[in-house]
């Protein structure tokens, strides 16, 4: 087929979906206006998109990839019949598995609707640097508006997955997304600059007064400033808090010893609001009045032994720890370096793989970034589903009891207190505190937290952890 109106033609008799004239006209002067030279297309079909993308100049490519092996061999067919073949490279592929690392300055998503998203964040790395992603269907013939006009079940879920992405489209601060009433619904993303994702995050900060009745705090980089200390006025703000009723939780990845000098020099240990802190990044809840966890999560002996034996193999040491010391398999600069910066005694354990049977709530493997960096990936693999794998600082790689973390232990805390999900507040900064950004009703992240946190965080402070930004939030919104 060479005519471009019989392969509309074979589409219609044949059933194919194939782009709305308005949609592909859309698409077709996007590409012109813009200069786009290189395309990627999820979804084929029988070809008639990407030949009309083609088609838009002589100095455009496009790639395109359809899953359905008869709809593949007549996109071929007709791209051959077209004279295209040296511009197009259509691939019998599935989508959601193929990967490449070349970049486009216009991928369009036009297949399975309920994949959107996941076609979204997986090539979105495949993006020129102003390059955009087109996304078709996004009315799905005028139910996504009016969603009376089905009353298919899987048509009404269908239309409900568009929703999402539209949300997900809407919400998101990477991108930025317009809509367009072309076609079946059209619309175009591109990366957000610095400039736009900082002005975003700087919008995120309450209307009015919030009331809480538990706010925790990591304490590197959030309540701590870069002196590893809590500031005068940090001190009286998070006091007054605590004398007005309001639970203050010191909630770190550090162990109980490494966090007592922080309840002492904020001196509410001996209240009630003060009396529980949160350590080892939610595995366990301590209570100071009684000296005794009151909640406690450990990683099984085969899990440590696992994790010990991986990180040997790279050379890497490893390391747990109880309330005052560290236990590591080796002494090394980097095996130390946690218990100087917490102010733990330090211990080299001989046989590290007996001394792990009975269980550990975390073990931590220091070593430089680009080690835990290639490290983390096969180690998340290694214990999908069995345990946590993540890191807390670039260069600590941190396992944990699967589903335990800052966030879940506040919720239990503040479950154990009669308190609800709605009066909980939490500040954090980095991807040891994710958990408790986004379970808690109030998750802040500080302004100098890493920016996937400022994404998921409901707010955002003014200032950073050296300009006392939590204490100063806390001022604001909650005293
Ligand atoms: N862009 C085409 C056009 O306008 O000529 C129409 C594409 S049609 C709406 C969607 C196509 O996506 C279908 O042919 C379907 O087989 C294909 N598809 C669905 N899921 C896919 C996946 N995971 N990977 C590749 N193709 C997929």
């Amino acid at each position: 087929m060479n005519e471009i109106s019989e392969i509309k033609k074979y589409a219609k008799s044949h059933q194919v979906p194939i782009m709305q004239d308005g949609g592909i006209d859309f698409i077709c002067r996007y590409i012109t206006e813009h200069k786009v030279k290189s395309v990627l297309e999820i979804g084929s079909a029988i070809g008639y998109s990407a030949i009309k993308f083609a088609s838009c100049g002589k100095d455009i490519f496009v790639t395109t990839l359809e899953i359905d092996l008869d709809r593949f061999i007549q996109a071929r067919q007709n791209i051959e019949d077209n004279g295209l073949s040296d511009r197009i490279c259509v691939l019998n592929e599935d989508a959601l598995k193929f990967r490449t690392d070349k970049k486009f300055d216009l991928i369009f998503i036009d297949a399975a609707k309920a994949q959107y998203i996941k076609f979204f964040e997986i090539f979105k790395n495949n993006l020129s640097e102003k390059g955009v992603i087109v996304s078709d269907n996004l009315f799905f013939h005028g139910m996504v508006q009016n969603p009376e006009l089905t009353k298919n079940y899987s048509t009404i879920k269908l239309v409900r997955k568009i929703r999402r992405y539209v949300d997900f489209l809407k919400n998101n601060t990477e991108f930025y997304t317009e809509f367009f009433d072309a076609g079946d619904g059209l619309s175009v993303s591109g990366r957000r600059n610095k400039i736009n994702r900082e002005e975003i995050f700087a919008s995120k900060k309450p209307d009015s007064k919030l009331n809480v009745k538990l706010v925790a705090f990591d304490l590197d980089d959030t309540l701590l400033n870069d002196e590893r200390d809590i500031s005068e006025h940090s001190v009286e703000v998070l006091r007054k808090c605590a004398e007005k009723g309001i639970y203050i939780v010191l909630c770190s990845g550090r162990a109980e010893n490494g966090i007592l000098p922080f309840v002492r020099k904020l001196n509410i240990a001996g209240l009630q609001t003060g009396r529980f802190i949160i350590a080892m990044n939610g595995a366990e809840v301590f209570d100071l009045h009684k000296r005794e966890s009151v909640f406690e999560e450990k990683l099984g002996g085969g899990i440590l032994k696992t994790v010990h034996q991986e990180a040997a193999k790279r050379d890497m040491g490893c390391h747990v720890c109880d309330a005052d010391t560290i236990y590591a398999d080796r002494d090394t600069p980097w095996t130390r370096k946690d218990a100087l910066m917490c102010g733990l005694n330090f211990k080299v354990v001989e046989d590290f793989d007996s001394f792990m049977e009975k269980g550990h709530p975390k073990i931590l493997i220091p070593a430089p970034e680009e080690q835990v960096a290639s490290f983390m990936p096969y180690l998340k693999e290694k214990l999908k589903g069995r345990a946590a794998v993540f890191t807390s600082k670039p260069y600590f790689l941190e396992v944990m009891p699967y589903n335990c973390g800052k966030g879940q232990s506040i919720l239990w805390l503040a479950n154990h207190l009669g308190i609800k999900k709605i009066e909980t507040m939490a500040f954090g900064d980095s991807f040891n505190d994710e958990s408790m950004i986004s379970l808690v009703e109030y998750g802040v992240a500080m302004k100098n937290a890493q920016d996937e946190i400022k994404e998921k965080a409901r707010f955002v402070t003014e200032y950073t952890n050296n300009q006392d930004g939590a204490a100063v939030f806390l001022e604001n919104w909650v005293l």
